[in-house]
């Protein structure tokens, strides 16, 4: 499978948020009924900004997920990511960080889908050992080391 470096950044953007705003909503829900909070304590938007942060959250580690095991729908499941990382705002959004993390990696998803891999967008080739789009001058795979064969001539 030929993969794009920033599809990999992207999806570990996306899981490491998804999974900070689905640990922040945890981490709080036992004080959401906790009396010196209110009733709904921390979550602003209440019971709607509990469900709307984990579901972000879910979606959020599914599109990163997504655009990562199928490269051709990364465009389509990078707007899935940034949207739902948009929408963790109202579940206290990972304390902003969760959510910073799911639209970056949301968008480096949907740059790299929209600009490549395809044929005659520069000169490039796969590494036969660990996937990564490489110049095709390179003798060795500055990602795994895997020394490459040269081009026929
Ligand atoms: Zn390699």
């Amino acid at each position: 499978m030929v993969r794009d470096s920033r599809i990999a950044l992207s999806f570990v953007f996306g899981l490491v948020g998804g999974l900070l705003i689905l640990t922040v909503i945890f981490l709080y829900l036992p004080f959401a009924s906790y009396p010196g909070y209110g009733y709904y304590g921390p979550f602003s938007y209440g019971a709607f900004g509990i469900l709307l942060g984990i579901a972000s959250g879910a979606f959020v580690i599914v599109g990163a997920t997504m655009s990562f095991v199928r490269p051709a729908d990364a465009v389509t499941w990078g707007i899935v990511t940034v949207l739902f990382g948009a929408l963790s705002l109202f579940g206290l959004g990972g304390f902003g960080i969760g959510m910073a993390l799911s639209v970056t990696g949301g968008a480096l998803a949907i740059v790299a889908g929209a600009s490549g891999p395809s044929p005659g967008h520069g000169p490039q080739r796969a590494c036969t050992s660990c996937g990564m789009l490489i110049a095709p001058e390179f003798a060795h795979c500055p990602y795994c080391g895997h020394a490459m064969t040269p081009l026929p001539r």
